[in-house]
């Protein structure tokens, strides 16, 4: 995995340290050995440092100025959803291998007397935890199409929304790109199919402007969603047969498996059937999303510029910084 990055994609600034260590250490280890990202004990859940935030933060702002004009309207939900919508958007028939739930203690005084024993013995003590109302949240639009199905209508020009969020993906893995608690930054675009899909391509265009002006090397690729199963490889080949969803890539952790930063998504109309969105005219609204990976371009700007962020290019630092 890392070890096998060539060496070229080493920035510069961190070869001494590279070469102090007694054995190459991966992207992941000298991101906690300069304190970017900090340790919890589980692979995809980490602590960010002042300086790590101040990228994720840098980058939200640079999106906002590129979609300023837009006249986005900006919603922000916290990082879970209701479990009647989550049920009702289908992310369970595609996703269930992703899905995190949260579960709460619902139990008498008996139940927490047996609770405190499990603990105390070093067993299962979830086993009294029941779901309750609350799932976390898978991408950052997922809260955003019940919320709109109810104004009723879209408008002639359709919606344009602006959302952010943290989102819950059980996918543990020692990439550092791939956590399980991470934050997405969205447009979503709602309305007929050409408006949509004229949306998605002004964000084609603007995302790799936007990647390549930070110094980024990328490449745009045909993409598919992970869908559980067999089932799932159908709609995989499905989705990228129809080109619906594309993704801004960037050599991260190897070159060989570059890391999906941006992703430009049509859903056509399954959203809108799904929730009952309609256009102007009655007819079922088609939307596309596209998503930023906060901490996943922050950790490309750390792999191609350094771990030092005051040495990073000056026309880098001034577009995040100035
Ligand atoms: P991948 O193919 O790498 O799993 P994805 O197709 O699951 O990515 P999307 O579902 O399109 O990604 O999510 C939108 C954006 O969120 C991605 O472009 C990426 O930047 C970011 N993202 C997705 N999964 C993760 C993760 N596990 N950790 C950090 N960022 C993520
Ligand atoms: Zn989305
Ligand atoms: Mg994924």
């Amino acid at each position: 995995m890392d070890q096998s990055l060539s060496s070229d994609l080493l920035p510069v600034a961190d070869e001494a340290l590279t070469d102090a260590a007694p054995e190459p250490r991966s992207f992941l280890d000298r991101l906690f050995d300069r304190g970017l990202l900090i340790r919890t004990g589980v692979d995809g859940l980490y602590g960010r440092s002042g300086a790590f935030e101040s990228v994720v933060e840098a980058l939200d702002r640079l999106v906002s100025r590129i979609g300023g004009a837009d006249g986005a309207e900006a919603l922000r939900f916290p990082p879970g959803m209701a479990r009647s919508s989550f049920e009702r958007s289908g992310y369970l028939k595609g996703f269930p291998h992703l899905a995190g739930t949260v579960h709460s203690f619902c139990g008498n005084e008996a139940d927490h007397a047996r609770l405190l024993a499990c603990l105390d013995a070093g067993e299962d003590w979830t086993a009294k935890q029941a779901a309750t109302d609350i799932v976390l949240t898978p991408a950052a639009c997922y809260p955003l199409y019940p919320v709109a199905a109810a104004r009723g209508r879209l408008p002639e020009d359709g919606l344009l929304f602006d959302l952010q969020s943290y989102c819950f993906r059980h996918e543990p893995s020692l990439e550092p790109t791939r956590m399980q608690l991470f934050r997405m930054r969205e447009y979503v675009r709602m309305g007929t199919p050409e408006q949509v899909l004229a949306f998605r391509e002004l964000w084609l265009q603007r995302g790799t402007t936007m990647m390549s002006d930070l110094g980024l090397p990328l490449a745009i690729d045909p993409a598919n969603d992970p869908f559980f199963g067999r089932a799932g490889k159908m709609l995989a080949n499905n989705q990228r047969a129809q080109a619906l969803k594309f993704e801004l890539n960037v050599p991260v952790n190897s070159e060989d498996k570059p890391t999906a930063c941006l992703s430009f998504n049509y859903h056509q109309d399954h959203f809108g059937t799904t929730w009952g969105i309609h256009q102007a005219d009655g007819s079922v609204a088609h939307t596309a999303c596209v998503g930023f990976g906060l901490e996943r371009i922050t950790l490309a700007l750390l792999r191609h510029h350094g771990l030092d962020l005051d040495a990073w290019p000056a026309d880098v630092r001034a577009q995040l910084f100035g």
